[in-house]
């Protein structure tokens, strides 16, 4: 990883904000500038250059994994050692950026009470994030063997699938194929929605068993070396009725007319409305309950968000435009209340003239 070049282009955002030095506690966005990989730490960004500070427990790994900054071992509390080497920097006014989106109100009082007088403290919103939205090559390789991980387990979780056994069930062998294939874990619960549990967008697996007919939805991802992948497939138990089957094909063709509109330049709401309008088309807009897509990386939810647009919002997060090397999900969904629902969800990467997609599995509809 090319971590040089990630804490220049920090740097250069700091200077522009005019920030002079970054606490940095969100363990994502330290891993992404430094390498750290452990559970515990604080990375400061300043004119001084980086130093990372954590505690005796990481004394080996902080070593081992750490680059471009200086690891210092903290007696106590690595905040306090940070603190410290932050009130040390030289210059008439220091400006001290935390990140407000990470940072609890009790640490921050902590924080401000270890801080000498004079020194201002700023909240940063999302400048490494903003970062991490864009990935590099190495990134997109990992990204890509993520999903090709994660996409290989749903045949295992297709053939679990029967009347009558409970969908954490399904969710063991689905994991347990994870973990044998070389998951450090999953990215997130593993959803499986049965029936009319189908209609619940995030219907983490229950103990309910998987009925004799219906829609079932499996949503889930693997964690590869830090990575996460993040797909969804519906499939149905039973022959499907004509309206399930119409329900079905309206949210492929969503999910199509959705990647298809995926390209550099292209604004995120752009590509929530492609989804959208077809389900307007087919009346089923009103069910499609959540945003089209997200950004996945290091974490399983990141920028930029592929929302709908609101005019009244000033908020700059549904302007952001897509650009080469974001990698985001597509993910439309129709959830009927005591019926049932249907998602499909595809990794994709934005390229220099449009999107690869990432996830190979078919959209045929599954019937088990
Ligand atoms: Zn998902
Ligand atoms: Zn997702």
């Amino acid at each position: 990883m090319n971590y040089e070049k990630r804490q220049m282009r920090l740097e250069a955002d700091m200077a522009e904000k005019g920030i002079d030095a970054l606490l940095i506690t969100h363990l994502p966005n330290i891993r992404y500038l430094c390498g750290f990989t452990g559970s515990a730490g604080i990375l400061v960004a300043s004119l001084r250059g980086l130093a990372f500070f954590t505690d005796g427990r990481y004394t080996e790994q902080a070593h081992a994994e750490v680059r471009g900054a200086r690891v210092v071992i903290a007696k106590g509390m690595p905040m306090e050692s940070a603190a410290r080497w932050v009130g040390g920097q030289r210059g008439r006014q220091v400006v001290l950026g935390v990140e407000g989106e990470h940072v609890s109100m009790a640490t921050l009082a902590r924080l401000r009470k270890l801080l000498p007088p004079g020194l201002r403290v700023h909240m940063v919103s999302g400048l490494v994030e903003r970062l991490r939205m864009v990935k590099d090559a190495e990134e997109i390789a990992l990204l890509r063997e993520a999903v090709l991980l994660g996409a290989r387990l749903l045949d295992t979780a297709v053939r679990a699938i029967r009347p009558g056994i409970a969908e954490t069930a399904v969710a063991a062998e689905l994991e347990y194929a994870a973990r044998k294939a070389g998951a450090e874990g999953m990215s997130f619960d593993t959803i499986v929605a049965a029936g009319t549990r189908s209609a619940l967008p995030h219907g983490r697996a229950s103990a309910m068993p998987i009925p004799k007919r219906g829609f079932v939805i499996l949503d889930f991802g693997v964690i590869l070396a830090g990575y996460c992948s993040d797909m969804t497939r519906t499939v149905h138990v039973g022959k499907p009725a004509a309206e399930a089957r119409d329900m079905y094909d309206a949210v492929r063709r969503a999910q199509q007319a959705a990647v298809e509109i995926v390209a550099p330049g292209v604004a995120v709401h752009e590509v929530d409305r492609a989804a959208r309008s077809v389900l307007r088309r087919e009346r089923l807009d009103r069910y499609f309950t959540h945003s089209t897509g997200h950004g996945v990386g290091l974490e399983i939810h990141e920028s930029p968000r592929l929302a709908r647009s609101k005019p009244s919002n000033s908020a700059r997060s549904d302007r952001e435009v897509l650009a080469p090397g974001m990698v985001v999900t597509v993910e439309p969904g129709v959830y009927i209340a005591g019926k049932g629902g249907v998602r499909i969800e595809d990794m994709v990467v934005v390229t220099d003239s449009g999107c690869d997609v990432l996830t190979p599995a078919t959209k045929e509809l599954i019937t088990i």
